[in-house]
């Protein structure tokens, strides 16, 4: 679910996740692979590596290529999906950009070459994040008059498409009181207003137990006053079916190499729907998917996240193509495992400890394609699938996606944000050592462990904090992870390497929490967001709490500059250990009082001052907010049959070239598409 998107642009930008320090066979080195390929506007691109693909049996690696191959046809259809006139925008502009006659180096051509970039990044002409449709910076008399000179042909419609802001300007409308279907730009209805689709939607509704998710797949399109289905499907007349020809013909031969009954069932039904478009095959897929738990390889492939319909309904094609972490995933295993020994030593009060505590396992998997709506800004979580009865009656996967977290913080390193806020290179030092490590450390036993612990006391309810409720979770569930990160059991677990590593962390989450999470916000204005209010909350508690004569920890000046001191590690464990046990305490008494003074003490207030200051350190970094990722690059080998015996890896595709070879090689649609 796209929820964890937006925890990755809340979080990661600051908190940086990763997986160096990982005892595993590398054919390829960190350091060999540069993970920052492209930056402009607000945007950086990123390379992310495959580690252990080399490591993978030859049936693993057909099966990620196949799959590859059937994720990289859909690239069209997010395209379509998005806006009416996005395929023709690319083409036009991938057309001028490859037949431009003037010179390269001129101020309008880079204007206009960083359009296009903008345009892959988006899968069209509005910004990915914002909805806003973004114009170029170059002149529309350049445009016009380079495209007539490169001999593309060019619609005046197009132009206005391109350049007026007032024509399609939001993608997807989310206004009380608009008519949403009339007010955005996103291309899943045609010509209905939002209440006859609603009456559509509501006349075809499926009320089964197990109902078929009516308008997942499909356009609802009026002509001559008639409201008609058209159903994207390879066979017939279907929407979208030069594309899903190439994606079922991918899926067969992917089908080949499946891994377990299971899985061969998933692909199959997969195949059937993409055929047919019946969306009771699909429910039959998704569950064959979930039952799936054996396989090393796994994927997401089809109309699957709904945000993109002001509706709600219907799916934007993505593809995710994976394989199993094996040794992050271990590392979950052992946290859980060892779930009742962590409840029974936290420092909580005995009676709202749980007497049976069963940790969560989290899966970790390897990102090995990344397509369509995952492309190139992608999640860095999947939480399929998104039917509550299926989840509810057959179970969900949901996984974390170590090597993109990994590619995050290892593009990170070296933008300047812990040399202009850390208090010294001793601390820059044992981020790079440590940080990447034990930030994924910190998310597994928050999540593996942290939200797991505990009991509520008879009566009470997780509602009764209301709106702190989740603020005052997630404080839980970090503090929970910080006291034991610093446990010498995780030593003895193999988890961490030794008693110092937790220290970056500790580090890192008093900085963040007090002072550079404050970057995000303007100026001005309160902490909000769940996640952050935890992190202020947390942060300033312990920074108010520290002993008067020999502070723990402090906020020191220097040079008219803030900065983070820590002067005695185990000290903050203490207080750590202290603040869980009150979070905790009214987490279990359900204490409205004591959490809405918690959080109105510690945890929304900015000092201006601070705020102003920490902005004017952070601005002139420049550092990207948002990321997203070139792919690696897969090529076959065949024997004489013509039988697939290996797959090699390649880390060496710009951006540009990427995108101009996949419109090259992948995009059977056409421009318009009814
Ligand atoms: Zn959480």
């Amino acid at each position: 679910m796209r929820k964890q998107l937006i925890i990755l642009v809340a979080a990661l930008t600051l908190v940086g996740c990763g997986s160096i320090g990982k005892k595993r066979v590398q054919t390829v080195q960190p350091e060999d692979i540069e993970y920052n390929v492209d930056r402009f506007y607000d945007l950086a691109i990123l390379r992310y590596r495959v580690p252990d693909f080399e490591n993978l049996t030859t049936g693993q690696k057909a099966l990620v290529y196949y799959l590859s191959e059937a994720a990289l046809w859909g690239r069209d259809i997010i395209y379509d999906q998005n806006g009416r006139y996005n395929l023709r925008v690319r083409r036009t502009c991938e057309a001028l950009y490859q037949n431009y006659q003037g010179n390269r180096e001129d101020e309008q051509f880079l204007l206009f070459e960083k359009y296009l970039k903008r345009v892959w990044f988006s899968n069209g002409i509005h910004h990915h994040y914002a909805e806003d449709k973004f114009v170029p910076e170059c002149t529309e008399a350049w445009f016009r008059q380079a495209c007539k000179e490169a001999g593309v042909s060019l619609a005046d419609e197009l132009v206005r498409v391109i350049f007026d802001p007032s024509v399609m300007p939001k993608k997807v409308c989310q206004d009380a009181g608009k008519d949403l279907l009339l007010h955005s730009a996103c291309n899943y209805y045609d010509g209905l207003t939002q209440a006859e689709a609603e009456a559509w939607y509501e006349q075809h509704k499926d009320t089964t137990a197990e109902p078929r998710w009516i308008g997942l797949n499909s356009k609802l399109i009026k002509r001559n006053g008639q409201v008609i289905e058209r159903v994207y499907r390879s066979e017939g007349d279907g929407l979208y079916r030069e594309a899903l020809q190439h994606v079922v013909a991918n899926l067969e031969k992917a089908l080949e190499y499946a891994e377990t009954d299971e899985q061969r069932l998933a692909i199959q039904k997969l195949i059937a729907f993409n055929r047919i478009g019946d969306p009771q095959l699909y429910n039959e897929y998704a569950i064959a998917w979930v039952r799936d738990l054996k396989s090393r390889v796994d994927f997401v492939n089809g109309f699957t996240e709904v945000y993109g319909d002001p509706l709600g309904i219907t799916g934007a094609w993505e593809s995710m193509v994976n394989f199993r972490d094996d040794v992050a995933t271990d590392r979950t295993r052992t946290l859980s495992a060892n779930a009742q020994w962590f409840e029974d030593n936290s420092p909580t009060d005995p009676k709202f400890k749980k007497k049976e505590c069963r940790g969560v396992t989290a899966k970790v998997i390897t990102a090995a394609m990344l397509a369509g709506d995952c492309y190139p800004s992608t999640p860095i979580g999947i939480n399929l699938p998104n039917a509550n009865w299926i989840r509810k009656n057959y179970g969900s996967k949901s996984v974390t996606i170590a090597n993109l977290t990994e590619a995050y913080y290892m593009a990170s390193q070296g933008d300047g944000m812990n040399e202009e806020f850390y208090i010294s290179d001793l601390e820059c030092a044992w981020a790079k050592k440590y940080g990447s490590l034990m930030s994924d450390v910190h998310v597994d036993l928050h999540e593996c462990l942290g939200h797991g612990s505990g009991q509520l006391m008879p009566g009470v309810s997780k509602d009764d904090l209301k709106e702190h409720g989740s603020t005052l979770e997630e404080a839980r569930a970090d503090l929970f992870s910080l006291y034991y990160m610093a446990d010498p059991k995780l030593v003895e677990l193999g988890i961490v390497p030794d008693e110092e590593a937790y220290k970056t962390q500790y580090y890192h989450q008093l900085l963040n929490g007090a002072m550079t999470q404050l970057v995000r916000i303007e100026l001005g204005k309160n902490i909000e967001e769940s996640h952050m209010r935890d992190r202020a909350l947390i942060a300033r508690w312990v920074l108010a709490h520290t002993d008067s004569l020999k502070p723990e920890a402090q906020i020191i000046e220097r040079d008219g500059k803030h900065y983070l001191q820590i002067n005695d590690y185990p000290g903050v464990r203490r207080l750590f250990g202290q603040l869980l046990a009150i979070v905790q305490e009214v987490v279990s008494t359900g204490n409205y009082e004591r959490a809405c003074q918690l959080v109105e003490e510690y945890a929304v207030k900015v000092d201006p001052d601070l705020h102003r200051e920490l902005l004017s350190r952070y601005e002139p970094l420049g550092i990207a907010p948002y990321k997203g990722f070139v792919n690696p690059v897969y090529q076959p080998v065949f024997d004489e049959q013509g039988k697939l015996k290996d797959v090699l890896i390649r880390y060496d595709e710009g951006y540009t070239a990427q995108h101009l070879r996949y419109s090259r090689d992948y995009s059977p649609l056409p421009d318009i598409n009814d």
